[in-house]
């Protein structure tokens, strides 16, 4: 199919696409494309006006601060994964992106177009989320920020308003004593995830648990994070009672619902095996991190010159 007739601009300034979208109620951002093309090709939108923002300047870094990364509105997904300073920052994020779909979509998609788009079964809102991070908007009324817990509200939907443009994601920088992990189920390399867990666990200064809580993809209607009290106190290798009531106390809050990819039986199950896989592997990487960082040698200043 063709797209319904539309207009198209594409401004060179931030406040020439704010003005446009102000003065248009039904326009639409348009990004990398990989998901709203798609979506107007197949008639399910099909606004009056796109407003293309790849030619706005400044918009994509990927900037790794003490607070954490910050992601433009332009940077692609792969220039984000490439980044090794961003990794470094918040390792999270680029093992999340390495599964999000194919090289030649993630060249051109951006990860903050993902966030806003605010599929549940994409890996970027869960992420965001389950690091607490934000996002930063702008329209002709100005700027604001808006936390990530309240930034998707409904199957992709978010809390934008329609003439906002989302200029930066910020997902934080990874805590001393935290660890993380990543991991999907999908039918093939590359497609939707049947289910996802991003896992951040913390330790206290003796190694135990300190907190814990997994962010969920596609096995709710949005994006969702679960924080995991039962957790706490816990040493490794965490055993199959601590991971088990973990992922009770999941699903009594996940909504899990079936669909032609998967009976809300299987996706119940991916939840079971992987928020046991993720807990572990991210109890592992914090251990791992916070020995690394108590054994490592001291630097020495000085020396010759
Ligand atoms: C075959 C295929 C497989 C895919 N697989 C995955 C996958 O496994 N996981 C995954 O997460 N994604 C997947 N995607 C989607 C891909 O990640 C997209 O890049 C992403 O969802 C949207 O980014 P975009 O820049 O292309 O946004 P666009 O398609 O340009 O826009 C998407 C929506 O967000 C809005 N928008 C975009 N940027 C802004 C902004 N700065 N401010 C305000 N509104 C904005 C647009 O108006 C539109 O409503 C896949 C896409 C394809 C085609």
């Amino acid at each position: 199919m063709k797209p319904a007739p539309v207009a198209y601009a594409r401004p060179t300034s931030l406040t020439e696409a704010l003005e446009l979208l102000a003065g248009t109620p039904d326009a639409k951002v348009l990004a990398g494309g990989q998901s709203l093309v798609p979506l107007l090709n197949m008639r399910l939108a099909a606004p009056t006006l796109l407003v293309d923002i790849n030619r706005l300047p400044g918009l994509d870094h990927v900037m790794a601060a003490p607070d954490g990364v910050h992601v433009g509105a332009l940077a692609r997904h792969s220039a984000v994964l490439a980044d090794a300073a961003a990794r470094r920052t918040q390792p999270l994020l680029a093992d999340a992106l390495s599964h999000v779909a194919h090289a030649t979509i993630r060249n051109r998609g951006t990860t903050v177009g993902s966030i806003v788009h605010a599929d549940a079964a994409a890996e970027m809102p869960a992420v965001l989320a389950v690091l607490d991070g934000h996002v930063e908007v702008a329209s002709v009324r100005g700027r604001r920020r808006i936390e990530a817990r309240d930034l998707v509200v409904g199957p992709l939907q978010s809390s934008l308003e329609h003439d906002e443009v989302a200029l930066e994601a910020c997902f934080p920088a990874l805590d001393a004593r935290a660890g993380t992990a990543f991991t999907e189920i999908s039918r093939r390399q590359g497609d939707y995830a049947l289910c996802g867990v991003a896992a951040v666990v913390m330790l206290d200064e003796d190694g135990a648990v300190a907190s814990a809580r997994c962010g969920y993809l596609a096995v709710h209607e949005t994006p969702a994070v679960v924080d995991l009290p039962a957790l706490v106190g816990a040493r490794g290798p965490l055993g199959d009672d601590v991971v088990t009531a973990a992922s009770d106390l999941a699903l009594g809050v996940l909504d899990v619902e079936g669909d032609i990819h998967g009976t809300a039986a299987y996706r119940r199950h991916l939840v079971r095996v992987l928020t046991a896989r993720a807990l572990r592997t991210a109890y592992d990487d914090a251990a791992t991190r916070t020995t690394t960082r108590t054994t490592a040698p001291t630097p020495t200043t000085g020396g010759t010159a």
